[in-house]
């Protein structure tokens, strides 16, 4: 099995027998004192080789155990992995290579990898949001995604909403989404996300629901997710959306291990002034441009990601409020209530 210096690593010399290790992708730096025998391992390394090879072109210089111990240990440093390109096709190698940063040990890169490619998520809502999540999934390589939308694309769609041209107006979302990504596995349903719809067909089976629907409300279309969530026992992203200028990522709900919807709507009525007051007039449409629906929608695609591989941190029991206008984030915590039907055993724990 031949091994090589992961590619999106760089080593510089800091000092005289200093290297400096820069993992590009997690942003990791790694001082080492490196001897003869190290210096030579990462000049040899830079190909694929095998420990045989090694072994052989070093044997004149340094003893085959110090060999071992050094490679060894450069492999335990993540500074080297098996080098097989075959195994995850060009399409998905810098995705790869990102992987493997957080995950050194080959074979468990691989599975989280594999995880993202045997997955089913299913995406409701395929507009201002969700057509930039249908896309960033693709991108990620998720086996099977099922995007469900009633619409139809309007010209007032097309400042913010991805894939739609002029001439898609009229035409169903879902039929040009599954035509634009000609090479992704996309099944299509043109249905509405409300109690009287029977869902259970489209979730059945799939690993992650993401609610981009935002019609009547997104409060409306999540309490019906959140149902079907904890029906078929499958987590939820609420999308959440943006308004002007606030973007909003939403937190992933897991049934029985994160606080429900409930729980959610609770904090937010708690901490929402303009729901406490007499409205004078009602909200008409909100302002939205494209370059936010893009950032929003892709921090949830990191979700996805981070959920998938089990890599970072996903958002439980909260969610974010991203001000685009000067890139700050504002964190929101709720907890799972004590007085919560579903939740009360989840809150007696934390
Ligand atoms: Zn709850």
């Amino acid at each position: 099995m031949p091994f090589k210096i992961k590619d999106s690593i760089a080593v510089t010399e800091t000092a005289p027998s200093t290297y400096t290790v820069i993992f590009t992708c997690s942003q990791k730096l790694m001082r080492l004192q490196v001897d003869a025998l190290s210096q030579r391992l990462f000049v040899e390394l830079q190909a694929p080789r095998t420990q045989e090879e090694l072994l052989e072109r070093l044997k004149d210089y340094f003893s085959q155990e110090d060999i071992l111990s050094c490679f060894q240990s450069l492999q335990e440093h993540g500074i080297i992995a098996e080098y097989r390109p075959e195994v995850v096709p060009n399409r998905h190698r810098r995705q790869f290579a990102f992987i493997q940063e957080y995950i050194p040990a080959f074979q468990e890169a691989l599975q989280a990898h594999t995880a993202l490619t045997d997955a089913t998520v299913v995406v409701f809502g395929v507009g201002g949001i969700g057509s930039w999540i249908v896309n960033g999934l693709h991108q990620l390589g998720i086996g099977e995604i099922r995007i469900c939308d009633p619409d139809v694309v309007e010209e007032t769609n097309l400042n913010r909403q991805l894939f739609y041209s002029s001439t898609d107006i009229g035409e169903a979302k879902v039929d040009v989404l599954a035509r634009k990504l000609a090479d992704a596995k996309i099944i299509t349903y043109k249905r509405f996300v409300a109690p009287q719809t029977m869902l259970d067909d489209i979730v059945l089976g799939s690993d992650l629901l993401i609610n981009c629907a935002d019609s009547p409300s997104t409060d409306a279309t999540t309490a019906v997710l959140d149902s079907l969530s904890r029906k078929f026992n499958i987590p939820y992203l609420s999308s959440g959306g943006y308004n002007m200028h606030l973007g909003m990522v939403g937190s992933l709900v897991v049934p029985g291990k994160s606080a429900c919807f409930d729980c959610f709507v609770a904090y937010q009525k708690e901490h929402e002034d303009i729901e406490k007051q007499h409205i004078i007039k009602p909200l008409v449409q909100p302002g939205n441009l494209g370059p936010i629906a893009g950032v929003v929608a892709n921090l949830h695609v990191m979700e996805v990601f981070k959920y998938f591989t089990g890599i970072g941190e996903v958002n439980y029991n909260k969610f974010a409020e991203i001000d685009c206008m000067d890139l700050s984030v504002s964190w929101r915590t709720y907890t799972p209530r004590v007085d919560c039907e579903r939740c009360s055993s989840i809150a007696s724990k934390t």
